[in-house]
């Protein structure tokens, strides 16, 4: 295949741009493959990043990520904007990956997507790893003997919400919109494991500090707010296209979306690792996904060295 690389890191957000820096600094043939007209992925929101080690003063996402994106080329990595991967075939040793342009082929593939989990619309629902998480099989540990409030507007939703109860303190479940379909047979399990059902309300915003969080509810009539307090919110809203992608291509990840690694990043197929938000929602924020990305890049690299 002429267009194989030794590494091809879908997505460009701090993790697959660090693990870039990384695999570009060590000579290894790298492309990145980024599906917005520009790199820089949920960091690029962030006007004031407060907690990214060597900045003394708040430093703007985007302006970071760009330097990074600069830094991969300069160390030689390719990056590709507006090329969304679309299809990965991984059955053989070589990999290969499909966008809508093209189709490139590599050794080792870093999965560096985000998170695939769709969200509510609540404002600061994206906080992710601080009392708000979207993965309760990632956020597992922390959940234990918690308050949890559930909101969701899938089914899946009352699912986790049962599931919750043999490990949290309190669940309750915010059928947000009232988009749910909660039939008799649910509301009978839900009362049986007494999950308290706030049905008639949206989830607007969350608030506080864990393990104080506050969860503000509208009335769907308009008329008022009111405030839930709990340890975390939960959201299931479902998952992004990307995730059926991955699960196609035979790559494992837990129910709502997040791909399942082990601690050097390797999932379920070999030579595939995950770095970042997409690989956990718990550690989501840009300086643990920068640490990952390049921690991840280390393990693809001695992978691509000794082929274990
Ligand atoms: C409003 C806001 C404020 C935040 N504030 C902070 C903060 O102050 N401090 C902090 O540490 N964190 C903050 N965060 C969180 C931070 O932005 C994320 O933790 C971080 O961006 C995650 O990095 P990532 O590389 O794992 O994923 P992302 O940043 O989500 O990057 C993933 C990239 O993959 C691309 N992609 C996805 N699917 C495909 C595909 N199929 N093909 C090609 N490319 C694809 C996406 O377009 C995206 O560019 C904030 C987030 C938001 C939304």
């Amino acid at each position: 295949m002429s267009n194989l690389h030794d590494v091809i890191i879908v997505g460009g957000g701090p993790a697959g741009l660090a693990a870039a820096i990384h695999c570009g600094t060590f000579g290894l043939r790298t492309l990145v493959l980024e599906a917005e007209e520009r790199a820089g992925g949920l960091a690029t929101k962030i006007r004031g990043l407060e907690n990214y080690p060597g900045f003394q003063r708040k430093v703007s996402g985007l302006r970071l990520t760009e330097k990074m994106a600069h830094q991969a080329e300069k160390n030689g990595a390719e990056l590709h904007t507006s090329e969304e991967v679309t299809n990965l075939s991984l059955d053989r040793e070589d990999k290969v990956v499909d966008t809508r342009k093209s189709t490139y082929g590599c050794k080792a593939l870093i999965l560096a997507t985000g998170d695939g989990m769709k969200g509510v619309g609540m404002k600061w629902e994206t906080w992710l790893g601080a009392g708000v998480a979207y993965c309760a099989e990632c956020g597992a540990p922390f959940l234990k003997g918690k308050d949890i409030v559930v909101v969701g507007n899938v089914k899946d939703a009352v699912d986790e919400a049962l599931r919750l109860t043999s490990v949290a303190k309190n669940v309750r479940l915010v059928n947000h919109c009232d988009m749910i379909d909660v039939d008799e047979q649910m509301r009978k399990q839900l009362e049986k494991r007494k999950i308290g059902l706030i049905e008639g309300f949206e989830g607007k915003e969350i608030k506080g500090r864990p393990p104080s969080k506050q969860l503000v509810l509208g009335h769907l009539s308009g008329s008022g707010t009111k405030t839930l307090r709990t340890n975390m919110v939960l959201v299931v809203a479902g998952v992004k296209p990307f995730v059926s992608v991955l699960r196609n291509a035979g790559i494992r990840t837990h129910r709502q979306g997040c791909v399942v690694a082990d601690g050097f990043g390797r999932t379920s197929v070999d030579g595939v690792f995950a770095a970042g938000g997409c690989a956990s929602t718990v550690g989501d924020l840009v300086p643990a996904c920068v640490g990952d990305g390049a921690a991840v890049a280390t393990c693809a690299r001695l992978y691509l060295a000794y082929g274990c």
